[in-house]
C-alpha cells in the first residue's frame, strides 16, 4: 500500500501562542509531498520533524490571512539556498504572486527554480490537479476574504491480476476487462474468464479534505463525503459561538457536525485561538456529536491506511 500520511506542522491561530505554531501541513501522497499553508516558521518545523523541503513540487494556500502564508517567502528563498532547480507549483488566491515577486524585488533577489503561481477562483467543487494515481480538488469556504478548501483523493486502483490463474492465449484486450473489473464473455454470451477467478479486487480510494477558515458551512458536507479524515478548524469553543459568527470561524461542535453530516471517517480539529490555554475541551465538546474526533498538535502524523471493516484504519501517531 503506497504511503497516505499528513504530518502536522502548525494548530495555532491569529495571534501566538507557545508551543503551537501557525497553519501548515505536509502531505506524503504516495511518492509526492504536498505542502497546506505556510504559517509563520513553517521552514522550522519541517526540520524539527525531518520532513523534506525540497522534495516538495506543490503548495496549496487556503487564503491570504498571514497565519497561512506569512512562511512562504521565507521556505521559497531556503529552497533556492538548498539548490533547488525542480518547478515548485503554487495554488493561492490571486494576490500571493504579487506579494512574493515585491519581496524578492526589494531584496534583489531571484530564485534558482522556477515558481508558477496558480490563482484560485470558484464558486463550486472543481478539480485542481490531476497526477496519475491522485486528485486535487477545491471548494470555496465562507471566511472574511476568497478562502478555499482542498479535498485530496486516490483514483481508484485497478482490479490486480493474478498472474499464474490468467489463460496463456489472453489478448490485450481482454486484459483491460478485467484491470476494469469485468469478467470477459465469449460471443454466444457465456463466461471465457471469470473476473474473481483471476484477479484481486482493488485497493479502496483513500481521501483527505482540509478545511480552514471557514464560518460553520452546513452544505460543506456535500462536498466531501466519506471522506477518511476531515481537517476542520475549530477556532472557539461553543461558549463563543457569537464571536464565531462575526470572525468568520467555527466552534468545534460546529466542525463536528459537519463531520456527522458527511460520514466521515476521523474528524481532526485545529486552527485554535491563542486565547485557549490547553485543547481538552475542544475534543470532548465535539465528541458529544461525532466520536471519532482528535485534536492536532504540532508533530502529530495521522496515517491512512487500507479501509478494513472494524479496524481503526486511520492511524494517529506522534513524530
Ligand atoms: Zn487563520
Ligand atoms: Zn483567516
Amino acid at each position: 500500500l503506497q504511503p497516505f500520511e499528513i504530518n502536522i506542522l502548525g494548530v495555532g491561530s491569529a495571534t501566538p501562542h507557545l508551543g503551537r505554531h501557525m497553519s501548515a501541513q505536509l502531505v506524503k501522497i504516495h511518492t509526492q509531498y504536498l505542502l497546506i499553508d505556510c504559517g509563520e516558521g513553517t521552514q522550522y518545523q519541517l526540520l524539527q520533524y525531518g520532513l523534506p523541503i525540497n522534495k516538495i513540487n506543490y503548495i496549496f494556500i487556503s487564503h491570504l490571512h498571514g497565519d497561512h502564508y506569512y512562511g512562504l517567502i521565507a521556505l521559497l528563498s531556503t529552497m533556492s539556498m538548498y539548490g533547488r532547480t525542480n518547478e515548485l507549483i503554487i495554488f493561492a488566491p490571486k494576490g500571493l504572486q504579487e506579494i512574493i515577486e515585491l519581496q524578492l524585488k526589494y531584496s534583489e533577489s531571484v530564485l534558482n527554480y522556477k515558481a508558477t503561481f496558480i490563482d484560485l477562483t470558484t464558486e463550486t467543487k472543481q478539480l485542481l490537479l490531476k497526477e496519475k494515481k491522485w486528485y486535487v480538488e477545491f471548494f470555496p469556504l465562507n471566511h472574511r476574504i476568497k478562502t478555499f478548501g482542498f479535498l485530496f483523493h486516490e483514483i481508484t486502483p485497478s482490479n490486480k491480476l493474478i498472474k499464474e490463474a490468467l489463460p496463456k492465449d489472453i489478448t490485450l484486450a481482454e486484459i483491460a476487462q478485467l484491470k476494469l473489473g469485468n469478467s470477459v464473455y465469449n460471443t454466444d454470451g457465456s463466461i471465457k474468464i471469470k473476473i474473481d477467478e483471476v484477479t484481486l479486487p482493488p485497493t479502496v480510494a483513500r481521501s483527505y479534505a482540509y478545511c480552514s477558515d471557514t464560518a460553520y458551512l452546513p452544505h460543506l458536507s456535500q462536498w466531501i463525503p466519506g471522506v477518511d479524515v476531515l481537517y476542520h478548524e475549530s477556532t472557539f469553543l461553543n461558549a463563543l459561538q457569537n464571536r464565531a459568527e462575526t470572525t468568520y470561524h467555527s466552534t468545534a461542535e460546529q466542525a463536528a457536525k459537519v463531520a456527522s453530516a458527511a460520514k466521515v471517517n476521523t474528524l481532526i480539529l485545529g486552527h485554535f485561538s491563542s486565547r485557549y490555554k490547553t485543547t481538552t475541551e475542544f475534543e470532548s465538546e465535539a465528541k458529544e456529536i461525532f466520536d471519532t474526533t482528535y485534536v492536532a498538535h504540532e508533530g502529530m502524523k495521522i496515517v491512512i491506511n487500507e479501509p478494513k471493516e472494524n479496524n481503526p484504519y486511520v492511524r494517529i501517531y506522534t513524530i
